[in-house]
């Protein structure tokens, strides 16, 4: 049994690429590629879904932002 292990993320497949599974495509600096927004968390590309490591992804992409404003 595998529980939370579905992404919903097609609400946001016009705005940035999905993979293949629906996963939100970033790699470890949680960029996107679309200007302005960023992605942290489950919700992205990335092997180890844990709450350190979408912790890690929140600051990450928060700084991310305020480098880019
Ligand atoms: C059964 C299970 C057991 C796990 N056990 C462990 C464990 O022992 N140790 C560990 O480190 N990790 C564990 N994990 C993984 C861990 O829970 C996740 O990696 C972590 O919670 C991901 O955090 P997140 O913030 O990315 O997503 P989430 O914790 O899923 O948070 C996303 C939030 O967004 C909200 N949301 C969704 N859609 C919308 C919307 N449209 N508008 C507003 N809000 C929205 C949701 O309600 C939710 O509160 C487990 C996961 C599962 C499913």
């Amino acid at each position: 049994v595998a529980i939370g292990q579905e992404p919903d993320n097609q609400a946001f497949s016009s705005l940035v690429r999905l993979d293949p599974s629906g996963y939100i495509q970033a790699g470890e600096d949680c960029l996107t590629g679309t200007p302005g927004i960023y992605t942290a968390g489950d919700c992205r590309t990335k092997k180890v879904r844990q709450l350190t490591t979408a912790a890690a992804d929140g600051a990450v992409a928060a700084l991310a932002a305020c480098a880019d404003m």
